[in-house]
C-alpha cells in the first residue's frame, strides 16, 4: 500500500492486486515492466494501471468471460431441451386425439356426429400446427444464438492463444504447437527444428528512445519473422523480447539457413520514427537453432537452441549459432 501511495497509483482492488504481485515477485515480467515504466518516468494514471491490470491478469479476465459463455450455452441447451419435450408432449396429446376421433368417426350416428368428429379433428390438427410452428420458430433462435455463442468461443480461443502486441503466437500456444510438432514429427519421422531468438541489446534500445518505441522494434520483429517463413512455420513471441520460431519439416541447416534470413533481414533495416523522422539507427538479433531427437523431452530441445541463443551473444551478437557447436565443444572436453 505504501508503494502504491508512493508512486501515485489509485487504491483501488484491481491495482492493489498488481502491486500485491509485483511486491511478492511472483511475476518477473511485471516487475519489469514496472521498472520500465518508472524508469521512463511513466506516471501510474488510471489507464496505465488498467493496461497493467489487463495485460497481467487478463486470463482470469477470460475465464470469467468463459464461464458467463458456458451458462449462456447451458441455458441455452436447457430451453431446447424443454422446447422438444413440450413438442413430445404435443405429439403424445395428438396421437391420442387421432385414436378418439378414429373412434368418434366410426363410432358416428349420424351426420351431426359425423360432423362433429371431423371439425374436433380438424381444431386439433391446427393446434398441433401451431405447436410446431412455434417450435420452428423457437429453434431458429436458439440456432442463432448457438452460433453467436461458438463465434464467440472462437474469438476467445484465438485471443487466448495470440500475444496482445504483436498478433503472433503467444508461449501458450508456442508451448502447444510445440508439443503438436514434436508428436507429429516422430510419427511422420520428419525433421523438427526450432530457432531461439533475442534482440541484442534492447535494454538500451528502450532506455534511449523509450518503451513505446521498443514496442514497435518488436511488432517488427514479429512482422519480419512471419515474412521469412513458410506457413506452416509457427514464429511467436516467448516472452519480452524473446520471440522462438517452430520449423517443422526441417533440418538443422534448414533452420541455420531460415535463421540467417531473418538476422539480415532485421539487421539491414533502417529504423525511423514516422512521427518525428528520427533516425533510430538499427538494431540485430541474436539466434539459436536446435533440432528435435524423437522422444527426448521438450525442454532439453529448447535448452539447446538457448544454449546456442546464449552462446551467439558471447560471440558477439547479431548471429546465428546452432547445436552443433555445442556438441562438438562438448565432445572436445573428452
Ligand atoms: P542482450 O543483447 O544481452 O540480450 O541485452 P538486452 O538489453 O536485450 O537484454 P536484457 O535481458 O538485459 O534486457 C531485455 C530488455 O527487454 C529489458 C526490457 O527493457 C526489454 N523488454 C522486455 N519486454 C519488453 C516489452 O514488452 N516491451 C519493451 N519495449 N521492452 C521490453
Ligand atoms: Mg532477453
Ligand atoms: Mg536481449
Amino acid at each position: 500500500m505504501e508503494l502504491m501511495v508512493h508512486n501515485g497509483v489509485p487504491t483501488t482492488p484491481n491495482n492493489f492486486l498488481v502491486w500485491y504481485t509485483h511486491v511478492s515477485g511472483r511475476e518477473p515480467d511485471l516487475t519489469r515492466m514496472i521498472a520500465i515504466l518508472k524508469d521512463n518516468k511513466q506516471e501510474f494514471s488510471e489507464a496505465v494501471c488498467s493496461d497493467l491490470y489487463v495485460k497481467f491478469f487478463t486470463t482470469e479476465i477470460e475465464d470469467l468471460t468463459l464461464q458467463e459463455t458456458t451458462a449462456r450455452i447451458e441455458g441455452e441447451l436447457q430451453r431446447i431441451l424443454g422446447y422438444v419435450g413440450d413438442a413430445g408432449l404435443g405429439a403424445a396429446d395428438y396421437g391420442k386425439t387421432l385414436e378418439s376421433a378414429e373412434d368418434d368417426i366410426l363410432g358416428a350416428k349420424d351426420v351431426d356426429g359425423l360432423k362433429y368428429a371431423v371439425t374436433k379433428l380438424l381444431a386439433d390438427t391446427r393446434k398441433m400446427e401451431e405447436i410446431n410452428e412455434a417450435l420452428e420458430s423457437q429453434l431458429a433462435t436458439s440456432t442463432d444464438e448457438i452460433g453467436q455463442l461458438r463465434d464467440d468461443l472462437e474469438d476467445m480461443r484465438r485471443e487466448a492463444l495470440t500475444d496482445a502486441l504483436t498478433g503472433i503466437a503467444n508461449r501458450k500456444l508456442f508451448d502447444m504447437e510445440l508439443r503438436r510438432q514434436a508428436r507429429d514429427a516422430m510419427e511422420a519421422g520428419e525433421g523438427l527444428s526450432l530457432l531461439m531468438l533475442d534482440i541484442d541489446h534492447f535494454k538500451k534500445f528502450n532506455d534511449t528512445y523509450g518503451h513505446q518505441t521498443g514496442d514497435e522494434v518488436l511488432k517488427l520483429m514479429a512482422v519480419t519473422m512471419t515474412k521469412a517463413v513458410k506457413g506452416v512455420d509457427i514464429p511467436a513471441r516467448y516472452g519480452g523480447e524473446e520471440f522462438a520460431v517452430i520449423l517443422p519439416a526441417t533440418d538443422l541447416s534448414g533452420a541455420i539457413h531460415v535463421a540467417e534470413n531473418i538476422r539480415e533481414r532485421i539487421s539491414t533495416k533502417k529504423l525511423v520514427n514516422r512521427a518525428t523522422n528520427q533516425d533510430l539507427g538499427r538494431i540485430t538479433v541474436s539466434i539459436g537453432a536446435s533440432s528435435f531427437n524423437f522422444g527426448e523431452p521438450l525442454s532439453d530441445f529448447i535448452k539447446r537452441a538457448d544454449q546456442a541463443l546464449y552462446k551467439a551473444k558471447g560471440n558477439g551478437r547479431n548471429c546465428v549459432v546452432s547445436q552443433e557447436t555445442l556438441v562438438s565443444e562438448a565432445l572436445s572436453f573428452d
